[in-house]
């Protein structure tokens, strides 16, 4: 704005000198001539600034605009990323094992498609699948993380049952 109010006011002062001028010619006042010619080729000289200034601050813009652009582009495609993420996430509820730890266990209403299964929260809020697989040491069962290797305590297994092992070996 400021630079159109410079430009606008050295325009003003070019039409005053060329109006002095041609009053200068008309009345063959050679001092008012060359006066005005001189406040011409001044203002002339302000105007040459003045469009380098705005040049400069055109390019400042052009800058600034791209800037943004690729801004909104990258926040763009980080709110897809979360869309993608929470959609993918609704398809899990939270759920404890045990009595301690919380892990996300796909919902039933998905289990026609894929077997219901276990994920490791940590991993997944690292945008990891971490799917847990059961792993059993002695009588205790585990779910451990395919990516973090944590391990998720899952309970004891009950004793094995002898019964039948006894009914047929009393036969
Ligand atoms: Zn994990």
């Amino acid at each position: 704005m400021a630079v159109a109010t410079t430009v606008s006011g050295i325009l003003a002062a070019v039409n005053g000198a060329l109006g002095l001028i041609t009053k200068g010619v008309a009345t063959h006042d050679e001092s008012v001539i060359e006066k005005a010619t001189q406040t011409l080729v001044d203002e002339i000289r302000e105007l040459n600034v003045a469009t380098l200034q705005t040049s400069e601050d055109n390019v400042r813009l052009i800058k600034s605009v791209a800037t943004l652009e690729h801004d909104l582009k990258a926040a763009n495609e980080e709110i897809a990323k979360l869309k993608a993420k929470k959609r993918e996430l609704s398809r899990y509820e939270l759920t404890p094992i045990t009595e301690g730890p919380v892990v996300y266990r796909l919902k039933s209403a998905y289990a026609d498609k894929e077997p219901i299964h276990y994920r490791c929260p940590k991993c997944v809020n690292a945008d990891k699948t971490g799917y847990l697989q059961p792993v059993r040491v002695k009588s205790a069962q585990y779910l451990v993380c395919a990516d973090c290797e944590f391990e998720y305590f899952a309970g004891f297994l009950p004793p094995p049952d002898y019964s039948k092992l006894i009914a047929l070996m009393a036969r």
